[in-house]
C-alpha cells in the first residue's frame, strides 16, 4: 500500500511517501522566513506553503520512485495547527485525492506526533499497548495514556505555555534565534547545570505549566545585565544548561507520578522537543534506576514532518477509516 502524507500546520511544509509501514521518502522545507521576526508569522506561513507544496509533494514522490497514480490514499494533517496553513494541505489533499479518485485521510497531529513510533525502522522497538506518550512540542505539553492506536486518554497538559514555547522564549531573552530550542540544547551541553537556580513551578498532578519560569528566567536576566553588561555572553553555556536542567527536571517530575498513577512503565516521547539531548539522557537513565523502558523517536521524526501523517495515513487505511471531502482544516483539533 502506497501512502502520500502531507504535513502543514505550523512553518513546515512536508511530504512523505510509504510503502506500508516504511518511508521511502520525507521532504521538510523549513520556512527560513520566520527566524527575522522571532518566531512564525501565521500569514507568512501560509503563503510559503502555497509556494512549498507542489514542488515537496513532487519531490516527495520522486525521492520514493513513486508515481502519483500508483498512490492508494492521501493523508493530511487537520489540525491542530494554524488555521491558514492547514487549509493549504487541506486543500491540496483534497484536489489530488478528488483527480486521482482515492480515499482521503485526515490525520490529528498531535495523534501522528504519537504514532510516528510505529514507523517501520532498523533497530527500532515499537511500544506495546497501553503506553504512556509524553509529547512535548511547540504547541503542546501531554501525557498521554495510549490503550491503542485511536484510543488515547490526555492525563494531564499545560495551563498556560507549552514546553517547546519556554525554549524558545527563554531563547529571545538571551537573543538567540528563533526557533531556540536546539541551540539551547547545543549550548547545554556544554555548560554548567547547577551554575544558576529556577524555581519550578508549582501545579498540581499531572498539570504542568512554563509561564512562571519564563517570566523568572527574563526577571533574573534584566537583573544580571543590570549588574553587568556582558553577563549573557560571559556565562551563556551556564544560563542554557541552568534552563535545560530546570525543564527536564520538570518533565521527569510529571512522568514520575504518571508512572505512579498508571502502573506503566513504558514511555514513549514525541514532539520537536523530544530531539532533546537531555530528556533523551534522563530517559535513559531512568531504564537502568527505575526499571522504565523508553521509546525515543528518530531524530527527523521529532519536528514536523509527513512520515508521522503518513504513518497514521496507513494505521488508518487498514481500518477503511476515510475522510469525507467536507472535512474542514480545524485549528483546535483535540486528542
Ligand atoms: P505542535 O506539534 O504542538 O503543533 P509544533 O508543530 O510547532 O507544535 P514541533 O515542530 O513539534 O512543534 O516542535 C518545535 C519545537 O521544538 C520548538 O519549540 C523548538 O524550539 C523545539 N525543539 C526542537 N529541537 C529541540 C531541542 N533539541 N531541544 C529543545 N527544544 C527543541
Ligand atoms: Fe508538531
Amino acid at each position: 500500500i502506497y501512502i502520500l502524507g502531507i504535513e502543514s500546520s505550523c512553518d513546515d511544509t512536508s511530504a512523505a511517501v510509504l510503502c506500508n509501514a516504511q518511508i521511502l521518502s520525507n521532504v521538510v522545507a523549513n520556512q527560513e522566513i520566520h527566524t527575522e521576526y522571532g518566531g512564525v508569522v501565521p500569514e507568512l506561513a501560509s503563503r510559503a506553503h502555497q509556494q512549498n507544496i507542489v514542488p515537496v509533494v513532487h519531490q516527495a514522490l520522486e525521492k520514493a520512485g513513486i508515481k502519483k497514480e500508483q498512490l492508494h490514499a492521501i493523508a493530511f494533517t487537520r489540525g491542530p495547527g494554524l488555521m491558514g496553513s492547514l487549509l493549504v494541505g487541506t486543500s491540496f489533499a483534497k484536489s489530488l485525492a478528488y483527480g486521482l479518485d482515492i480515499p482521503l485521510i485526515d490525520i490529528n497531529h498531535m495523534q501522528a506526533h504519537i504514532l510516528a513510533h510505529f514507523i517501520d525502522e532498523e533497530h527500532q522497538q515499537k511500544p506495546s499497548f497501553p503506553f504512556l506518550a509524553m509529547t512535548i512540542s511547540g504547541g503542546h505539553t501531554q501525557i498521554v495514556k495510549v490503550n491503542s492506536y485511536f484510543d488515547m486518554e490526555v492525563l494531564g497538559e499545560t495551563i498556560d505555555d507549552a514546553v517547546g514555547e519556554a525554549y524558545d522564549k527563554s531563547g529571545k531573552v538571551l537573543g538567540l534565534g528563533y526557533p531556540a530550542g536546539p541551540e539551547i540544547d547545543r549550548r547545554a551541553q556544554l555548560g554548567n547545570p547547577k551554575a544558576f537556580k529556577f524555581t519550578k513551578p508549582k501545579v498540581d498532578g499531572l498539570k504542568f505549566s512554563f509561564s512562571g519560569l519564563k517570566t523568572a528566567i527574563l526577571y533574573f536576566v534584566q537583573r544580571e545585565v543590570k549588574a553587568n553588561p556582558n553577563f549573557i555572553e560571559e556565562n551563556l553555556n551556564d544560563i542554557c544548561a541552568s534552563i535545560q536542567y530546570t525543564i527536564i527536571g520538570i518533565l521527569m517530575d510529571k512522568l514520575k507520578i504518571a508512572v505512579k498513577q498508571t502502573g506503566i512503565k513504558q514511555i514513549a516521547i514525541g514532539g520537536g522537543v523530544s530531539a532533546n539531548s537531555g530528556i533523551r539522557k534522563a530517559l535513559k537513565d531512568a531504564e537502568q534506576k527505575f526499571g522504565w523502558t523508553s521509546y525515543i523517536p528518530k531524530f527527523e521524526y521529532t519536528t514536523d514532518n509527513a512520515a508521522m501523517i503518513g504513518i497514521v495515513g496507513y494505521l488508518k487505511y487498514l481500518e477503511k477509516d476515510f475522510s469525507d471531502f467536507d472535512v474542514m482544516a480545524t485549528a483546535r483539533l483535540k486528542l
